[in-house]
């Protein structure tokens, strides 16, 4: 019988996800001899033994790697066998640099779960329950190498049993790190306000209607039964949040369903080890209360209990959560104990506690799967941060800072980019300091110093200011919808030059105006703006914004002149008589307001108009509300222009107002004219586009920018474009928003520092 060997070398996240063990374990099976190693670049290993069995375990080797590991490369070399007599484990080579990363935290795994409700094992209702294939591990360190003693539980030494299974390299507790048990792990704490232990548990408070603190992996959640309107609305009173969508966690997927719809593909997605927060359509199910959970949107964000501990909170009668990330109003997350009974006071009746430090605040993530079946990202955090995203090309490390809302910060290496969780708005101080602290972690992760910063051009970005304050780099600014140019580009590997349809909140113009919806040509070097909506004032920058009526006045005032006005006084509810006579002034013909061609803007504008949302209560609150009510059955659109002024190709919706408002007039259904906007949009897009095809012989087109988290604009121009025979492309592994730009700035300035050298 002939012998053989093959030395295999595996590159990816592998370490601190159980792949020595498994190795281990399926070469027992197979009877093979060797050893398996973590080395710097990954796990190696030899191994030898007949050839059917030999080739077993290099099939089930690649087909089934452990649930948590992403495997980039497998590269498996014969070699001649050099008689080993067992299989083994060799201690880590660390000679060279370590080229691993972190892994993100992994949701509670199957076999877990059952110990922990089985009251026959040791591990029976432990909240702290993990192994090598689930549990906290990104949020949980402070510094690297990952072993115990850089973690929060370096404060835990394992009792003898817990000790022995993390020894023991045929057990699915070898080298976790994070390893416990009752008996020496962390415990909980379930107490009121002024730290008296609760009487009752956790369950049968919340069931009573109570509002609980709950400690989680990456942050406080506020927890409430979701079937309880009044419980609902008193915690968005205490968190002073109006609107806003609160996301819930049910106990099951069989519980989800009864509430939304979830086919095969979003129940994988809702049952996965990132176990992220999944939106999904509402059905006409069993009541809850849909104006106090989710106000004005027919979707409701679901996720799934995610560690032991939020499995405590459930019982037969208890099934549906309202699991808010605790912060009041838009601060940053709360970590920290003592933090969480001095900040939520008021809102909280009881704490969720537990001692075992949070050390990397991190959101829940937020996706959706579209009507094309891709994943879109609202947020991109637990569960995914740190892993990386593939970039098409190498260069030397870079740090980009981001946006100022909803920051990450993004470091490449060696052609891999690591984006940041999400930070929220850099203004407020907390939310600056751990993007600092952040950015401190990553570079100990990742071993690099990078020498080149690249940031938005804003000259009032918090992540500029840090940008121009450090000393010794080289910084490059980029323009913010080139950077989402660049991310969708950089995410899809695209090379060579693409159209760019840019829709957006708004970004610091190269001409000083702000833009917003825009076609660019470009690549990851330079770009030209070819096209953009047409500019409108946006009187007092920044308040027009949160204030969807002015930006209607505008509108209205620039399609209609005096007739505008005049609508706008029966029109717009939110709008006094003293602030619509400011803003005429401001408007008129010799305005000194700043411009904007915003896309965003112009969804305010008509959810303004429509009466649907007068002010913005969140970001993005009247274009996410404008893509609830939309008839999705209405085929209908309104007029628009596209021509050419001294530079650019122009889309003006202008003849679009008078129509609107004739079939405001009408009683048309606010549903059917909101879809007519939609493909007003849709259309005009095309049709610009087509023209500039025409003109650069470009077909690809990127689609990026906050707006396209509106999956009626997105979904009907991929099909629009495509028909037309576009190659399109658009954002999957991150949000379209300001969360995505940092891969485009990080995507542009390796571009550009490449080409220097
Ligand atoms: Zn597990
Ligand atoms: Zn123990
Ligand atoms: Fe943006």
């Amino acid at each position: 019988m002939s012998i053989k060997a093959y030395r295999i070398k595996i590159n990816g996240i592998v370490q601190g996800v159980g792949f020595r063990p498994h190795v281990y374990r399926l070469a027992m099976e197979f009877g093979l001899k060797g050893w398996v190693l973590n080395s710097p670049a990954g796990v190696s290993l030899e191994v030898e033994g007949e050839e059917t069995p030999l080739g077993d375990f290099l099939d089930r080797l690649q087909k089934e790697p452990p649930p948590m590991a992403l495997i980039r490369s497998y590269d498996i070399q014969e070699i001649s066998p050099a008689g080993f007599r067992d299989f083994t484990i060799k201690p880590s080579d660390d000679a060279g640099e370590i080229k691993v990363m972190i892994s993100p935290d992994i949701a509670v795994c199957g076999e877990c779960r059952r110990e922990v409700s089985d009251p026959k094992d040791r591990r029976f209702g432990y909240p702290f329950t993990n192994c090598t294939n689930c549990g906290p591990r990104f949020t949980i360190i402070k510094d690297l190498p990952y072993d115990r003693a850089m973690t929060a539980m370096a404060s835990f030494s394992m009792c003898r049993e817990c000790q022995a299974e993390f020894n023991d390299p045929s057990q699915r507790r070898f080298h976790a790190q994070p390893n416990a048990c009752p008996v020496c792990g962390p415990h909980i704490r379930l107490v009121d306000g002024q730290g008296q232990v609760a009487r009752e548990g956790a369950c049968e408070l919340l069931k009573a209607g109570k509002i609980i603190a709950v400690k989680g992996l990456g942050g406080f959640h506020l927890a409430v039964n979701a079937l309880d309107a009044e419980a609902v609305r008193r915690l968005r009173r205490g968190k002073r949040r109006d609107a806003k969508p609160f996301a819930v966690m049910a106990s099951d997927v069989d519980t989800a369903r009864k509430y939304c719809f979830a086919d095969a593909e979003e129940e994988n997605l809702l049952k996965s080890p990132q176990a992220p927060i999944v939106v999904l359509e509402r059905n006409d199910g069993p009541s809850l209360s849909m104006e106090a959970v989710h106000p004005g949107i027919n979707t409701l964000g679901v996720m799934l209990p995610y560690t032991p501990l939020h499995y405590l909170l459930f019982d037969q009668e208890l099934k549906m959560l309202v699991m808010t990330s605790a912060n009041i109003s838009d601060e940053p997350l709360i970590i920290d104990n003592d933090e969480a009974v001095k900040q939520l006071g008021e809102v909280a009746d009881y704490f969720l506690l537990h001692d075992r430090d949070i050390y990397n605040p991190c959101d829940d993530s937020v996706l959706q799967l579209t009507k094309l079946k891709t994943v879109h990202f609202f947020r991109r955090a637990r569960g995914f941060v740190p892993g990386s995203i593939r970039l098409g090309t190498e260069a030397e490390p870079v740090l980009a800072l981001g946006g100022d809302m909803k920051n990450t910060f993004c470091i490449t290496r060696e052609g891999e980019a690591f984006l940041s969780q999400h930070w929220g708005d850099l203004n407020h101080y907390h939310n600056y300091v751990y993007f600092q602290q952040g950015i401190e972690l990553f570079k100990k992760a990742l071993k690099v110093e990078p020498q080149v910063l690249a940031h938005d051009l804003h000259p009032e970005y918090q992540a500029s200011r840090w940008a121009k304050q450090q000393k010794d780099v080289k910084r490059i600014e980029i323009q913010h919808h080139h950077a989402h140019l660049a991310a969708v580009m950089a995410e899809n590997q695209l090379q060579g030059q693409v159209l760019g349809l840019i829709c957006d909140g708004s970004g610091w113009g190269s001409d000083g105006t702000l833009w917003g919806g825009e076609i660019l040509r470009g690549d990851y070097r330079q770009f030209t703006r070819l096209g953009h909506l047409k500019n409108v004032p946006l009187p007092g920058g920044d308040i027009s914004a949160r204030r969807p009526y002015r930006m209607a006045l505008v509108y209205l005032f620039s399609a209609l002149g005096e007739a505008g006005l005049a609508w706008a006084d029966q029109g717009l509810l939110h709008l006094s008589r003293e602030e619509k006579e400011l803003l005429v002034n401001k408007i008129g013909p010799h305005s000194k307001e700043p411009l904007t061609s915003s896309c965003g803007r112009l969804f305010d504008a008509v959810g303004a108009v429509l009466g649907i949302c007068g002010v913005n209560n969140y970001e993005g609150q009247a274009a996410a509300e404008l893509e609830a009510v939309a008839d999705q059955n209405e085929k209908g659109s309104y007029g628009f222009q596209v021509y050419r002024d001294d530079h650019h190709l122009l889309m003006d919706v202008m003849p679009m107002w008078p129509e609107l408002i004739a079939d405001m007039g009408k009683d048309r259904s606010t549903a059917s004219m909101a879809q007519k906007f939609h493909l007003t949009l849709v259309k005009m897009y095309t049709e610009a586009l087509g023209r500039i095809r025409e003109e650069t012989g470009l077909n690809r087109v990127v689609l990026s920018g906050g707006v396209f988290h509106n999956q009626i604009l997105l979904t009907n121009l991929i099909k629009g474009l495509t028909e037309r025979d576009f190659l399109v492309y658009h954002h999957q592994k991150i949000p379209p928003g300001d969360g995505g730009i940092s891969l485009g700035q990080a995507a542009i300035a390796s571009e550009v520092v490449t080409k220097c050298v």
